[in-house]
């Protein structure tokens, strides 16, 4: 059968017509079904119930201990309630904050309750969400939702950047290919990806990195050395002692075995998204170490995106789109 093919805003395939992606879409419905009726999901709009409830929460975490301007570092303000989010302005320099500033939510004319609505989907679900279904459930355009998930997700890449592996630190190497991310798109070719794995005892890792390679630090298959120098540069701590199998890191494909959290990365993306291009494929590796890395530590994850989001300054969207 034929394919209808269309084009979505963001440049990938529509194929929402096609019958196993009709079956595929179904099963999805179900499962997010299950989040909009849970009594967390009651909790979480109890809380944040106005767009006032949702800025304060933001005040709070940007100044837990008390207002400090960050121009003049004076301690008191006056709190301006005439536009559409409550403003802070210094007494002593009239610098306003607003609650949104240095986060990904600063200049977004979307309601701050559908931002913590989507964080909420997104933290609140095993699987993740796609922007055709976000805009479906906040009422926002597919652009905003879209704009707004690549947000989260650049956040969540921003804060792995900034951790780096210590301890003992197991590194290995698996590859993808169509089998095992979600592609809708043709692309055939098969490329590695670096793990490594940080733990304190040998049978539980506390922290999970999922890399792809750059292009030009694999060739047939095999990571080359600078590949896995630029991971170590960038992801392990100098004092960390690192354990890397030989097996995997010299081997062509057609004798490595694929890492079980790769085939589990693999099943979470076939679970939420048609298809995912190549090109894309970090952000959602990461989204799903931060999963793992988040539930390892015992942290909610809301609580945790949240607080990730509140403290990411936002990126703009030429520049979002320039890194998609
Ligand atoms: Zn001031």
């Amino acid at each position: 059968m034929d394919l209808l093919i269309q084009l979505n805003a963001d440049g990938s395939l529509d194929l929402s017509n096609h019958p196993k992606v009709q079956a595929r879409l179904q099963a999805m419905q179900m499962s997010a079904d299950l989040f909009t009726s849970s009594a967390a999901l009651e909790a979480f709009q109890e809380r944040f119930h106005s767009e006032e409830a949702c800025a304060d929460f933001l005040l709070a975490r940007k100044w837990p201990h008390g207002f400090s301007c960050s121009r003049c570092s004076h301690t008191t303000a006056f709190r301006i309630t005439t536009r559409r989010l409550p403003l802070l302005q210094c007494v002593q320099c009239h610098y306003q904050a607003s609650p949104t500033v240095d986060t990904i939510m600063e200049s977004s004319s979307t309601d701050l309750r559908k931002w913590f609505t989507a964080l909420f989907i997104v933290s609140s679900t095993d699987s993740s969400i796609t922007a055709r279904r976000l805009s479906a459930f906040i009422q926002v355009t597919y652009k905003t939702a879209w704009l707004m998930l690549r947000k989260i997700r650049q956040s969540i890449t921003q804060a792995d950047a900034a951790v780096k592996l210590t301890g003992a630190v197991s590194l290995d190497i698996a590859h993808c290919g169509d089998d095992l991310i979600p592609t809708l798109y043709g692309e055939s070719d098969v490329f590695p990806v670096l793990i490594g794995k940080a733990a304190t005892r040998l049978d539980q890792p506390d922290y999970v990195k999922i890399q792809m390679v750059s292009e030009s630090h694999y060739e047939d298959g095999r990571v080359l050395p600078q590949g896995i120098k630029t991971f170590h540069d960038q992801h392990i701590a100098s004092t960390a002692a690192v354990t890397t199998s030989t097996f995997g890191i010299g081997a062509r494909r057609n004798t490595v075995q694929t890492d079980p959290l790769v085939k589990q990365a693999s099943a979470w993306m076939q679970r939420t998204f048609l298809g995912l291009k190549k090109q894309h494929l970090q952000h959602y590796l990461n989204e799903f170490t931060w999963r793992l890395n988040t539930k390892l530590r015992k942290l909610p994850l809301f609580a945790s995106l949240l607080k990730l989001c509140a403290t990411t300054p936002a990126t703009t969207y030429a520049a979002l789109l320039k890194q998609y």
